[in-house]
């Protein structure tokens, strides 16, 4: 059975007070409402990391938006998985568009996050995604699956079983704009297909998570789609009451 998943990047938003305030809320939400097996990962700044984590449970788990490639050294202003795998964090989020825009993040470079993520024993959630233009050009599978060959397909079956994938297209990336269910569908198909094409049965396993303004009126029907195993969640994850809602989607 595929796990369900819905994990919330807050990005750099919510200063630490704010951000306990919100797992809280989220944790105590959760416990009263939530009926359903879904795994809940929070992945906060990394300054909020530590504290969030005492608060969470079984239930809830906490995951940082990022990590150093590098076990430790003279790299100034970085976090090595070690630092955070101290503190009990579960999960990494490697590859965010943002991250591959901004900080100039290459398939390369997320292939050795991914590795030094996965020999910690902690969970990358690799995100992939196409830009508008890709999309409108017809080559946005053919892209998607060369983040996916480009960063993942040296690792073993064995360490394979551990990763998540979150789908986003970029184009629905904070723009309030969301894929369609059949967009959706047809992408995480696809991205299934290329997966089974190295790892067999065990990408049948995989958890192929949705991301890109992804909110409590659309969840449902995305989430009810065959290859949609849940939601990497932006913008809404900031809202209590609607990352819970989403959360209830399942
Ligand atoms: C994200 O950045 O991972 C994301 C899905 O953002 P949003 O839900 O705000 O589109």
């Amino acid at each position: 059975m595929r796990k369900k998943i819905v994990a919330g990047n807050w990005k750099m938003n919510k200063t630490h007070e704010e951000g306990l305030k919100l797992a809280t809320e989220i944790v105590n939400m959760v416990k009263d409402e939530v009926r359903n097996d879904a795994q809940l990962v929070i992945c906060p700044s990394f300054v909020s990391l530590q504290g969030i984590a005492k608060l969470l449970d079984s239930r809830v788990s906490i995951g940082a938006q990022n990590c150093n490639s590098k076990a430790s050294g003279a790299y100034t202003g970085e976090v090595s998985v070690e630092m955070l795998k101290a503190i009990d964090v579960k999960y990494v989020i490697l590859g965010h568009s943002e991250r591959r825009e901004y900080f100039k993040e290459t398939n390369l470079e997320l292939a050795e996050k991914v590795n030094i993520v996965l020999k910690n024993g902690l969970i990358p959630i690799f995100c992939c995604g196409e830009t508008l233009k890709q999309r409108e050009k017809g080559i946005h599978i053919e892209f998607v699956n060369s983040q996916l060959t480009e960063s993942l397909f040296h690792l073993s079956d064995d360490e394979f079983r551990k990763v998540v994938i979150a789908y986003e297209p970029i184009w629905a990336i904070g723009t309030g704009v969301t894929a369609s269910t059949a967009q959706a569908q047809e992408m995480h198909e696809k991205i299934r297909k290329h997966l089974i094409s190295k790892y067999g049965k065990t990408a049948e396993e995989t958890s192929i998570l949705y991301g890109g303004s992804c909110k409590p009126d659309n969840a449902k029907e995305l989430f009810a789609c065959k290859d949609v195993d849940g939601g990497l969640i932006g913008g809404a994850s900031l809202k209590s009451r609607d990352f819970v809602d989403i959360i209830k989607s399942f």
